[in-house]
């Protein structure tokens, strides 16, 4: 019999903790290059925040992980990519069934706090009165997979009846487009298989199933947090060097076999080889909180009434700024109403170390300190209040209740970066990132097919 093998992943966000889960899951078929290379071995995550006493808590100011949030959007629409379709559709039964598994079953309620994925539908709002090109992609995507009748259609009468005998009806909106003459209204498709899931919530339970697993967690600035890669020279591939561990911030050094680069928009710090694929920016998020006493609001925003609700880019306005790609998500069980802007995404450029492979005029984009993340740019703020006042109404003239900067890890191409780095010998380096602003809806399934 072997030995058994190593691996350190770094990062317990979404995806490091879906890679440690997939990687002790006896039930997981093989078939991903990871799995098979390293099923049954010892799997030890290293992160820097003390999730373990602190429950990955979305309302702490000082952590700065995109998995670290009340909730992201699930959705399976994705135009013409239909491997992202599939696989969110392959995820979206894992939701429902690990739900299950915790006594929430598909027809309890919505506001059920326990509940990780929430069924409230989604509402696409269109940029106009009619289906966009992407929209179109999605509904016949839809339609190949038999999804169609889970998606209604605003215009159309038959999705109308449908809607209303499956009891959707009241979730598909109508909203005019200001100073349209004569009065219109913008087109939509609500799409019943969406919703969202309570991202941080989801982290805390999956960090738990991976431990029962026997995944072994270290947590905390000095005992998580990783200082650098060890390297030394390969004896069978001699021009490359050989990843053999890590060492944390407290000096000590962890061997490997193979050490996982999962640590999300920090990743190209540890690995700067990762500054061809990806680049850190930041998502702006903006919060109201609803009192519970405020019975009308507190009911029309809740999950069970109100769905997810995104509008797609939209033409500049007349003064030539950007206001669409903006979301907003039901209310949380705390009455916290997320809206979230993605027209523009924010850099912080900085210099790059010496070597790195890739760079702006010897920069590259990090992310700020957490505690520069509690205030928009203008250009967001702008946007943010358009869609407000279009949306949101009764929020036209209040305040935040708070706002974040949330940083993305992007690809060139906003798809995973999942894979053996090949600069470094003996696949000893694997990285799993890249989430591109979509990745959370994947988390049980995204290990089992990193290959
Ligand atoms: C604004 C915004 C909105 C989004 N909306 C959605 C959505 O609606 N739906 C959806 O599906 N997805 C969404 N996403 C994407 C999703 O949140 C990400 O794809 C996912 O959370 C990324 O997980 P990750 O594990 O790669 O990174 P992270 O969550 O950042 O986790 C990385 C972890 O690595 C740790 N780490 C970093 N450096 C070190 C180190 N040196 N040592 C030890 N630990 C380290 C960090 O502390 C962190 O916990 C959104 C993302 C953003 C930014």
């Amino acid at each position: 019999m072997s030995e058994p093998k190593s691996v350190a992943i770094i990062g317990a966000g979404i995806f490091g903790l879906s890679l440690a889960a997939a990687l002790r899951d006896r039930g997981a078929e093989n078939g991903s290059r990871l799995i098979d290379d390293f099923k049954d071995h010892k799997v030890t995550v290293f992160e820097r925040y003390d999730y373990d006493q602190n429950s990955y808590d979305a309302n702490d100011d000082e952590i700065q992980a995109a998995s670290v949030d009340h909730n992201k959007i699930f959705r399976a629409s994705y135009g013409k990519e239909i491997h992202y379709q599939r696989l969110a559709m392959e995820g979206r039964k894992f939701w429902i069934s690990e739900d299950e598994k915790r006594g929430c079953s598909q027809e309890g309620s919505d506001s059920e706090e326990k509940r990780i994925f929430v069924n409230s539908g989604m509402l696409r709002v269109q940029p106009s009165d009619h289906l966009e090109a992407l929209e179109r992609e999605t509904l016949a995507n839809m339609e190949r997979d038999g999804f169609r009748d889970a998606q209604f259609v605003k215009s159309n009468a038959e999705d109308q009846q449908r809607a209303d005998r499956l009891g959707w009806k009241d979730k598909l909106l109508d909203f005019t487009i200001p100073d349209s003459s004569p009065v219109t209204s913008y087109e939509a498709v609500l799409d019943s298989l969406a919703g969202f899931v309570r991202c941080s919530n989801a982290c805390a339970h999956y960090q738990k199933v991976a431990a029962s697993q026997g995944v072994q967690f270290r947590f905390g600035q000095e005992l998580g947090a990783v200082d650098s890669l060890v390297k030394e020279s390969s004896t069978t591939e001699p021009e490359k060097a050989k990843v053999i561990g890590l060492k944390t911030k407290d000096g000590v050094i962890h061997k490997a076999d193979v050490v996982v680069v999962a640590a999300g928009s920090l990743s190209t710090q540890i690995l700067p080889d990762l500054s061809y694929h990806l680049e850190s920016s930041a998502g702006s998020l903006a919060i109201f909180k609803i009192n519970q006493n405020d019975k009308e609001l507190w009911d029309k925003y809740s999950p069970e009434k109100f769905p997810v609700l995104t509008w797609k880019s939209t033409p500049r306005d007349p003064t030539g700024k950007d206001t669409g790609s903006i979301y907003v998500l039901p209310r949380t069980p705390e009455g916290l109403l997320k809206i979230g802007y993605r027209g523009l995404k924010f850099t912080n450029f900085k210099p790059a170390p010496g070597g790195t492979p890739f760079t702006q005029d010897g920069q590259w984009s990090v992310p700020l300190p957490p505690k520069e993340c509690h205030s928009l740019q203008e250009q967001a703020e702008y946007a943010i209040r358009q869609f407000v006042s279009i949306f949101l109404p009764e929020f036209r003239n209040v305040p935040f209740y708070s706002a974040k900067l949330c940083w993305y890890t992007d690809s060139l191409d906003n798809s995973f970066v999942i894979d053996y780095v090949p600069e470094y010998a003996e696949k000893s380096v694997f990285v799993c990132t890249g989430g591109s602003g979509h990745g959370a809806k994947f988390l049980p399934i995204l290990g089992k097919v990193s290959q």
